[in-house]
């Protein structure tokens, strides 16, 4: 029997999940909001939200899974990649609970942690279409790493949304008013950038806004950035299920809860000659969570992989930028 506490914090999101023995038991967060619903993130603003709601959030998790904290073995957290500012947080708090606890530390990429976590939904070996608020990754398993065949070479597809949605005036997150916004929008021809296994989003921005400005319907471009820009992440998607000939595809990522999204991606499976299965976990596994890291963090301390003992904890440092493929995945064969 293993218990493990994942602790996330890499952007707006600080998070307490609890995992035994595979299967998810909590996963409390709570999101940093701007007070107005508009502007962006401050990371040092976002980092006092967590450390005002920390206490909370790990109580929380604890209650929910019904155990003490003394019965906890490991402590798993984000290490990377992310707002330096947060991480220290996450970090911090961690240390603290370790000490505290004597228990040791693995240090978890939130990336593979998004993928990782698609075994609950029963994906064993997927490519992961991975689009998130600054990430927007197609993520697979291949020789010993896992490795980003396909992003964004700009800006991630949330803050993408997102930035449009505070220019027409939508408020922040964008995602959900944009996906209101778009039911029964007519299709108005928006640029098309896909660049071998690559997009770029900031053009497209550009374009949205100018046409905006010259009086195109919020409703109309809402329908058709949906259509453009999620056609061009489900186009990379099965480019990289064809290169690496795998049958899974899973969704990650906050950008993954729309619906028309999903839909896409569906479709993209099953008219494929090979077949590819559909994986999407629930929501609350898709946006940035604790759960997941936790879960993660189980399989790599069993693994032994990038685990810190207490004596060693003055080594364990944050990552912001660690990149998906840097990650040693010593746990897979
Ligand atoms: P994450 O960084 O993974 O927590 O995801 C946050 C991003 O997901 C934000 O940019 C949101 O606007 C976006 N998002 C959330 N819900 C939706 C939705 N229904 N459609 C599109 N984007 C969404
Ligand atoms: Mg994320």
């Amino acid at each position: 029997m293993t218990i493990v506490l994942g602790i996330e914090s890499t952007a707006h999101t600080f998070g307490v999940g609890i995992v035994k023995d595979g299967k998810i038991l909590s996963n409390a967060k709570r999101s940093y909001v701007t007070p107005d619903g508009g502007g962006g993130m401050i990371p040092i603003e976002v980092a006092k939200h967590h450390k005002n709601v920390k206490r909370e959030v790990y109580d929380e998790a604890l209650k929910g899974a019904g155990i003490k904290e003394e019965e906890v073995e490991v402590i798993a957290f984000s290490q990377g990649p992310g707002l330096p500012p947060c991480l220290l947080e996450g970090m911090r708090f961690t240390k603290e609970l370790s000490q505290k606890l004597g228990m040791p530390v693995v240090g978890v990429n939130h990336c593979v942690a998004h993928l990782e976590v698609g075994r609950v939904t029963g994906a064993k070996d997927p490519v992961m279409l991975y689009a998130s608020g600054a990430n927007t990754q197609v993520i697979a398993y291949a020789s010993g790493k896992y490795r980003v065949f396909g992003e964004t070479l700009d800006i991630g597809v949330g803050n993408f949304i997102d930035n449009f949605a505070r220019y027409a005036g939508l408020g922040f997150p964008g995602g959900p008013k944009i996906e209101e916004k778009a039911k029964g929008g007519k299709y108005i021809e928006l640029p098309y950038k896909v660049k071998g296994m690559d997009i770029a989003l900031s053009g497209i921005l550009t374009n949205l806004r100018q046409k905006l400005e010259k009086g195109e319907s919020v409703q109309n471009l809402s329908y058709s950035l949906q259509e453009t820009v999620f056609a061009m992440l489900v186009e990379v998607s099965e480019r990289a299920l064809a290169h690496v000939g795998k049958e899974e595809l899973l969704l990650g990522g906050g950008v993954a809860c729309n619906s028309r999204l999903q839909e896409m991606a569906r479709m993209m499976c099953e008219d494929r000659e090979e077949s590819v299965k559909f994986f999407c976990p629930e929501r609350s596994l898709l946006v940035d969570n604790a759960g997941m890291i936790a879960y993660l963090g189980e399989i790599m301390f069993k693994a032994k992989a990038n685990v810190f003992q207490i004596s060693e904890l003055e080594k364990v440092d944050i990552l912001p930028k660690q990149r998906t493929d840097d990650v040693e995945v010593s746990w897979r064969k």
